[in-house]
């Protein structure tokens, strides 16, 4: 830190800003989370400094020996963690992992199948703007009238267009996700089965959500949402296609593996696999239920009906006030959450009626169902009174007085 202090005291000054944001806040972005120490110290070793090309015992380096038994211990603990036959732990992030799939399989022009960014699925699944959207043909499922997922008519759209790749998975959707009807309907149309479990890693790994692994030919993942390591992705496959993704992420799509950061997931596994790693997931489904149920008691509306995963929707339109106005008023009073369209919205995208709410980081922290119906009353007290100064100011001075006695990296 004195380091970083006396060549870049701007620099430095931009870090301690967000080091003090990142423990005053309440951090309820369903996508984030607190890494742990040991995480971050891998991630700035001087790993940092080596280029690996290739594969652990197949480089196209020198002094690879090291960093191979990094990679090596990534790729056993995260199989061990999920039950699957291979694993790639290069991919830089979520969205490279998902593209290394679509180059393992897919060709331009190709139909594929994944969740309308509209209604809870991720922009790489085949939003107009993202590469899946611009090279693919895509056909979406969504939801059905009671905000569940559509499954027969995915499944009626499957027979239709036959595509190549199915994708299940999704950024706001709260609810478990049947793999096996999903698998079974890629197995009827001779689709790729392609998971993107990014969101509910964590849960999965704790044996808290439904595992996938045994289903999809393929599944995708980020590692730093409810899975809490460093940044990055990962992909875990059938043993048949172990050989096609790992030259897709390499020489395909990406050149010399973070090794740091390969090195950060591997502690991350390690973690996951502990039983403390469990208690962690459990609590936070827990604490997402509590909230979910505290926000409806105080007369907002959660779509789907409520959440069975770390995630939730909030529709507010009882409360007259916008997504957009909500996450600037409840950054405000130190809680951070984003803006979400919700199912058939009225509003723009950069405006919404909604709000999503994860429980991931608030759980690192320490926040058990106390400590989370108390956030909950917090964001609906913002909520009854958006325009109040001194309301929002009442509800800071509980929520720093509240993140004071759960500090994260102490
Ligand atoms: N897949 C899903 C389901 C996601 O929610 C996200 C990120 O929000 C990604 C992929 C992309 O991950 P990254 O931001 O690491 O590229």
């Amino acid at each position: 830190n004195i380091l970083v202090e006396q060549t870049d005291a701007e620099l430095f000054a931009a870090i301690q800003a967000e080091n003090q944001r990142q423990e005053q806040h309440i951090e309820l972005i369903a996508s984030e989370n607190y890494a742990s120490p040991a995480v971050m110290w891998a991630q700035g070793t001087q790993l940092t400094n080596k280029y690996a090309e290739g594969y652990p015992g197949k480089r196209y380096y020198g002094g690879c020996e090291f960093v191979d038994i990094a990679e090596q211990l990534a790729i056993d603990r995260v199989k061990q963690l999920f039950g699957a036959d291979a694993a790639n732990v290069q991919p830089h992030c979520g969205a490279s992992a998902n593209e290394a799939v679509f180059l393992a399989f897919l060709k331009p022009g190709d139909t594929i199948m994944g969740m309308s960014l509209a209604e809870g699925g991720h922009l790489t699944h085949g939003m107009p703007l993202n590469i899946s959207g611009k090279w693919f043909n895509v056909v979406s499922y969504g939801l059905n009238e009671k905000e569940e997922l559509d499954y027969d008519a995915m499944e009626k759209k499957a027979h239709e267009t036959k595509p190549k790749l199915i994708i299940a998975g999704a950024s706001a959707y709260s609810l478990e996700i049947d793999f096996a009807r999903f698998a079974k309907v890629a197995k009827d149309v001779g689709a790729i089965f392609m998971v993107d479990m990014a969101h509910y890693a964590g849960l999965i790994a704790a044996g808290e959500y439904p595992n996938p692994v045994p289903h999809a030919d393929v599944v995708t993942t980020t590692t730093h949402k409810s899975l809490r390591g460093p940044r990055g992705g990962v992909i875990l496959m059938k043993a048949e296609h172990e050989k096609a993704i790992n030259s897709a992420v390499f020489p395909g799509l990406q050149g010399g593996p973070l090794m740091h950061v390969i090195a950060a997931k591997a502690v991350a596994f390690k973690e996951a696999l502990t039983p403390e790693f469990k208690q962690y997931a459990q609590q936070v489904k827990t604490n997402a239920r509590i909230v979910a149920e505290t926000l409806t008691e105080r007369g907002l509306r959660i779509i789907s009906g409520g959440t069975q995963s770390h995630v939730m929707l909030v529709d507010l339109r009882a409360k007259g006030i916008t997504g957009k106005e909500a996450e600037a008023v409840l950054g405000a009073a130190h809680m951070t959450i984003n803006k979400n369209s919700i199912p058939n919205d009225p509003e723009k995208p950069m405006v919404t009626s909604g709000i999503r709410i994860g429980t991931p980081a608030m759980t690192t922290r320490g926040f058990k169902d106390e400590e989370a119906r108390l956030t909950a009353n917090l964001i609906a007290d913002v909520l009854d009174n958006p325009r109040d100064e001194a309301n929002i100011a009442a509800v800071r001075a509980k929520v720093n007085a509240l993140t004071a006695r759960f500090p994260v990296y102490r």
